[in-house]
């Protein structure tokens, strides 16, 4: 828009960078359009051609110097003019490149910075309204805009916006993520926030603190360890005292039970609870089955439980039992009685759940006898059945069931066989 307002020298010397550049355009090729050759020209920051300077040099009658003022300053200009105008904008702080006398990509960039900062239209090119602008005394300096997003010390559920886009893509980046990144922090966010931490030794608790997201955009962030929902077909996966898994062993596919099982079917007693998503929807089958049956009021009140989690569990508790006097060794021993060893649980894997219905103690209660006579249908077993307590390790949990799909889980009912038998 300022370049409009142009006095009579301009168009003089316009006249001139027209023919020069035609001249080149003809130069170059002659199939090229003078558009393509201006496109060419202003990518490859060039001098200007010799055709121009000769031009000028020949037209303009001797002691006549060109007025800086009305001189357009624009990519491929080069000469004192253009070294004024990037000491001035270097002076603002507007460039910070050589004060070379070339107006390259990085010059064009700095006029830009100040065109916008002084609401000048921002092309690029410095004519006379930007350059009355520059030079003047109430010019300003250059205020940098803040980086588009600002990483917040927390977030968690909840939280929206960039900094919530941000997290979701470097969690995808890493693996952690499948969802889409939307700035929204809900549940699938939470997973794989949980998932995370639970992989970088971390509190496992789905909120990106300071620690997590420090662990997050820092050079130690490793990309997430897998471990696919085991094949259907192939023999259950067997943890107890003696095959202890892993400790990074990690299911691959966790989903909050909330945002999964609707409150209809049954309630998922703690809002953090995960589970496999293949073993989630055969609950979700069973539970309607069973209401289906006149059945309901049903609770889940453990699923997917991490090896670290486990390990705070089993430590909190040691320490309690040292608190009270005991050594170190009788106090893990002690603790080993009501906590699992991290490792030996089940419900690591994430296909281990603890059925209960509200209030109540479950043996002998309607669901706990629908469950042990209908759970083989829908791919669970029960664990730990009464009288297989030597093959097993564990006492009699009525209310522990473990998916291992209805290829095995049909067998097993039929030969009264318990996991530890069945694979033998
Ligand atoms: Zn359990």
């Amino acid at each position: 828009m300022e370049e409009r307002q142009i006095k009579p020298g301009t168009i003089i010397l316009l006249v001139l960078l027209v023919i020069g550049t035609v001249a080149a355009a003809l130069q170059i090729g002659p199939t090229m359009t003078l558009k393509n050759t201006l496109q060419v020209e202003s990518a490859a920051t060039p001098t200007p051609t010799a055709d121009v300077r000769s031009m000028m040099a020949v037209t303009l009658p001797p002691g006549v110097t060109p007025q800086p003022t009305v001189m357009l300053l624009k990519p491929g200009v080069e000469g004192d003019e253009v070294k004024k105008l990037q000491s001035r904008l270097k002076e603002l702080g507007y460039y910070t490149g050589e004060v070379d006398g070339q107006y390259g990509p990085g010059t064009q960039q700095s006029v830009m910075l100040f065109q916008a900062q002084h609401g000048l239209d921002d092309d690029g090119i410095a004519g006379e309204a930007t350059r009355n602008a520059l030079y003047a005394s109430t010019a300003q300096v250059y205020i940098p805009t803040p980086a588009p997003t600002q990483t917040p010390s927390s977030l968690s559920k909840g939280a929206e916006g960039d900094s919530v886009r941000q997290m979701q893509e470097r969690l995808k980046e890493l693996g952690f993520y499948n969802g889409e990144c939307d700035g929204d922090y809900g549940p699938g966010t939470q997973t794989a926030v949980r998932l995370f931490q639970s992989q970088h030794g971390l509190e496992v608790d789905g909120a990106a603190g300071e620690m997590t997201l420090g662990m997050l955009y820092s050079d130690n962030a490793k990309q997430v360890t897998v471990t696919p929902t085991p094949d259907p077909n192939a023999p259950p996966l067997l943890v107890n005292r003696t095959h202890k898994l892993d400790d990074n062993y990690q299911p691959g596919d966790l989903v909050l039970l909330r945002s999964v099982l609707p409150e209809s079917v049954v309630y998922v007693k703690g809002s953090e609870i995960e589970g496999d998503r293949t073993a989630v929807a055969a609950l979700e089958t069973m539970f309607r089955a069973a209401i289906d049956d006149g059945i309901g009021d049903w609770q889940i009140s453990a699923g997917y439980r991490s090896i670290a989690y486990q390990e705070k569990l089993f430590n909190n508790k040691v320490s309690e039992y040292r608190q009270q006097g005991m050594t170190g060794d009788k106090a893990r021993s002690a603790a080993r009685k009501t906590v699992a060893d991290p490792g030996t649980s089940e419900h690591h894997t994430g296909l281990a759940f603890d059925i209960t219905t509200p209030g109540k103690t479950f043996m002998g209660t309607p669901q706990q006898k629908w469950l042990h006579e209908h759970c083989w249908e829908y791919g669970f077993i029960i664990r730990y059945p009464e009288g297989k307590e030597d093959i097993t390790g564990f006492v009699a949990e009525c209310w522990h069931i473990r998916y291992v799909g209805v290829v095995h889980s049909i067998p097993m009912r039929d030969s009264g066989e318990c996991l530890e038998e069945y694979l033998d």
